[in-house]
């Protein structure tokens, strides 16, 4: 047993559900997904990267994606997610903190996610600064 003292490690958790509807681009994980439908929303409506938006402001302390990125601010109004990972990003360099893994879960019936995992994983982990092996895309269905 080494008696370095162990860092502090902190976990968090995100959750997101939007609509899907005609008339919409879909963005999933920071990626755009040829589909037909999109899901509705304020920003690009990014169910990930608004996960992982949660997940990491619940590690720091620092509440919600809403009370950051109010839904009534138009300045968020078709918002690319990828900005409210980047504004996260230096609230936990504000603590001094530092992202070493995301996991990430899609539930959904379609469109499928295999395809385009790879490509969310060099999006996030880019977003990140953390190799890819450190984000983990996962997906299931309802079935
Ligand atoms: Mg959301």
């Amino acid at each position: 047993m080494s008696n370095q003292p162990i860092p502090e490690i902190r976990v968090g958790e995100g959750w997101d559900v939007h609509a899907l509807v005609p008339g919409r681009k879909l963005v999933l994980g920071g990626v755009e997904i040829p589909h037909g439908q999109g899901l509705l929303g304020h920003s690009d409506a990014d169910v990930g990267l608004h996960a992982l938006a949660d997940a990491m402001l619940g590690a720091i302390g620092a509440g919600d994606i809403g009370q950051h990125f109010s839904p009534k601010d138009m300045r968020w109004r078709g918002a690319d997610s990828s900005i409210f990972i980047q504004h996260i990003m230096t609230l936990v360099a504000k603590k001094a903190g530092r992202i070493v893994n995301a996991d990430i879960t899609f539930i959904c019936e379609n469109p499928k996610i295999g395809p385009h995992r790879e490509a969310m994983v060099k999006k996030i982990s880019g977003l990140l600064g953390i190799s890819a092996d450190r984000v983990n895309i996962k997906a299931t269905t309802t079935e």
